[in-house]
């Protein structure tokens, strides 16, 4: 007990930098949010799958940090694990210095998928659903909370429409404008362009940026584009591939969508590439061999239902309910 908290093991490249790109320098400020020796497994009666292997790293506030590994790395386990909806095997998260165990609306979420939205509610009542559902502002204060973020996020126009009737990237505005009426410790967002066009991507990155210089929320961003890491964050976490392990830390707050054709910009991508994908570099360490078993998900939970409960905090045993059927009792249990 009396240890020092376990950093992550530093390999020798985690101590390099990037080309241009300093270190991340060490703040004197206690981490907002905490990850300490994070092992992620999901096990079924026949199968034990481990996600991530002793992850560690810490988000300060105002941070734009991001997780970046290849697809099965771990990462959308290690955001739902800092959402609180998977405990850690091993290791433990926190956020202010309290573990955490269990969602809550200090911590929102933005999915992927574009059926994030409950179809039958209004955009503006999408935003303001957790707002009312957490009991965080009453009826008329959360309509103008909703419609200040709607407003911020170029939906004014649309505050009455349904879900069905906007494009892909109206929707993610939509949740982005959800989460942040939360007004949230940590927002977190889980390749949140990836199922979008390039130049919508392109235009939700940069309206992210805005959005971030302007309130100035602590982001937690999963990806699995070197690009998109360098644009969006100020600090990337990179992952090795399945099972997820701590490669290096990199600062990438000199770059954004203004760099992205500049000589920095191509080699900081380039030496990221080598850091994820270099055999040499990869070598693992003491880890025992992880069990990779070819398990389809087992707990299917709708983006909707995720983003929901996590939004509104609410004690619901989300897995154990299917699709929108755990949006809608929610929205039952508390008549909305
Ligand atoms: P990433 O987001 O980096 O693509 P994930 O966190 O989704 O990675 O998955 C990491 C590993 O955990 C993968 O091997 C994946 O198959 C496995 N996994 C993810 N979710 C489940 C689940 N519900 N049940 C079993 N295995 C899972
Ligand atoms: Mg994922």
């Amino acid at each position: 007990m009396s240890q020092p908290p376990q950093l992550h093991a530093v390999p020798k490249w985690h101590t390099q930098s990037i080309a241009g790109a300093q270190l991340a320098p060490q703040p004197a400020v206690q981490p907002l949010l905490r990850a300490e020796g994070v092992s992620l497994e999901y096990r079924s009666r026949a199968h034990t799958v481990r996600a991530t292997h002793d992850v560690s790293f810490d988000v300060y506030r105002g941070d734009r940090f991001v997780l970046l590994g290849p697809s099965g790395c771990g990462k959308s386990s290690l955001l739902k694990a800092a959402g609180g909806f998977i405990a850690p095997s091993a290791g433990r998260i926190s956020i202010n210095g309290q573990a955490v165990n269990g969602p809550g609306p200090d911590r929102v979420a933005v999915f992927q998928e574009f059926d994030q939205l409950p179809p039958w509610k209004t955009v503006k009542q999408n935003v303001m659903f957790p707002l009312l559902a957490s009991k965080k502002l009453k009826r008329s204060e959360a309509e103008e909370r909703a419609m200040h973020w709607i407003g911020k996020v170029g939906l004014a126009g649309f505050a009455d429409a349904y879900p069905h009737t906007l494009s892909g990237g109206m929707k993610q505005r939509v949740a982005i404008a959800r989460a942040l009426a939360m007004q949230p410790e940590v927002l977190l967002m889980d390749e949140p362009f990836a199922a979008l066009d390039a130049l919508t991507r392109r235009k939700m990155q940069e309206e992210l940026g805005r959005l971030w210089e302007e309130a100035r929320f602590t982001l937690l961003f999963v990806t699995h584009s070197i690009e998109e890491a360098l644009v969006v964050g100020n600090r990337i976490l990179l992952l090795s591939p399945h099972p997820g392990r701590v490669r290096a830390e990199l600062n990438s707050h000199q770059f954004g969508l203004h760099s992205t054709g500049s000589p920095e910009f191509q080699s900081a991508a380039n030496r990221i590439h080598r850091l994820l994908f270099d055999e040499d570099a990869a070598a693992p360490e003491s880890a025992a061999a992880p069990v990779r078993a070819a398990v389809p998900d087992e707990i299917t939970v709708p983006a909707a239902a995720i983003a929901i409960a996590a939004a509104a905090g609410l004690p619901v045993p989300v897995p154990a309910l299917g699709g929108y059927d755990a949006v809608d009792a929610i929205g039952r249990r508390l008549a909305l």
